[in-house]
């Protein structure tokens, strides 16, 4: 429900819980996080409310890192448990990957996942996109572009937001038919599916458009078609109060 991503000089798990809080108004039934640090991926998940994921946190701290990502998940596809909380990981923990919306065709998607050996651990239809990504990337030339070619293998709609261990400088996030929006700071960016989330720390915001794959580094968005080509966006001055 509602999603946030972040790369900068920050604490990214201090900026994105900061940010699920800021979208806890719009409902939800359980949060997670997962950051980059010390070459490798941490996660942490909770069903319930933010505290219950804070009381996690502060129980079995994640190490300090600058790049992560958060969600909180209103579920329609399995129950709202701890396992079915995003992010989700692929096998070899590499990936994380937080999702708002419905992935149409995820029951061939799995049962293909799982011909091919990948052992899924939820019943969300988010995670066939942890191991897709995983897949994708040990060919692609980035995670960017990894993400372009699972898009277009997914129906329905869709934000997503993933980061890869291989990628310690880099989030990356797509949409169909579900909002993504952009804050570009100094030396630091936010990815969010509301701008709530991120502008008590920048007013600075690109709407993503339809069909769009956003890299996102400290130093500036890259944002392309599903298909890799340049994409038209829209930047805007954020002027209400917060
Ligand atoms: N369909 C996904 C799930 O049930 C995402 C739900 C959401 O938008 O929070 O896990």
């Amino acid at each position: 429900c509602g999603i946030v991503g972040y790369v900068g000089g920050q604490s990214a798990l201090d900026v994105v819980v900061a940010g699920l809080k800021r979208l806890e108004y719009r409902g939800y039934d359980s949060a997670g996080v997962a950051v980059l640090a010390d070459g490798g991926l941490a996660a942490a998940k909770k069903a319930g409310k933010l505290v219950n994921l804070e009381k996690a946190l502060l129980e079995a701290p994640l190490p300090a890192g600058s790049t992560g990502i958060g969600h909180t998940r209103w579920a329609t596809h399995g129950g709202p448990t701890d396992d079915n909380a995003h992010p989700h990981l692929d096998n070899a923990g590499r990936v994380a990957v937080v999702h708002n919306g419905i992935i149409e065709n995820f029951a061939a998607l799995r049962a293909e996942l799982a011909e091919r050996g990948h052992q899924l651990a939820s019943e969300t239809d988010t995670e066939v996109v942890a191991h897709l990504l995983a897949e994708c990337h040990s060919s692609a030339e980035d995670l960017a572009e990894a993400m372009r070619q699972v898009c277009r293998r997914l129906e329905g709609a869709f934000t997503l937001v993933a980061v890869h261990a291989d990628e310690p400088d880099v989030v990356v996030g797509a949409r169909r038919n579900s909002p993504l929006v952009v804050g570009v700071g100094e030396g630091e960016a936010f990815l969010a599916s509301d701008v709530a989330a991120f502008i008590a720390h920048t007013r600075s915001a690109i709407e993503l458009g339809q069909d769009q794959v956003v890299e996102l580094r400290r130093d500036g968005v890259v944002v392309t078609d599903f298909d890799g080509a340049p994409a038209e966006t829209r930047a805007y001055h954020v002027d209400w109060d917060a």
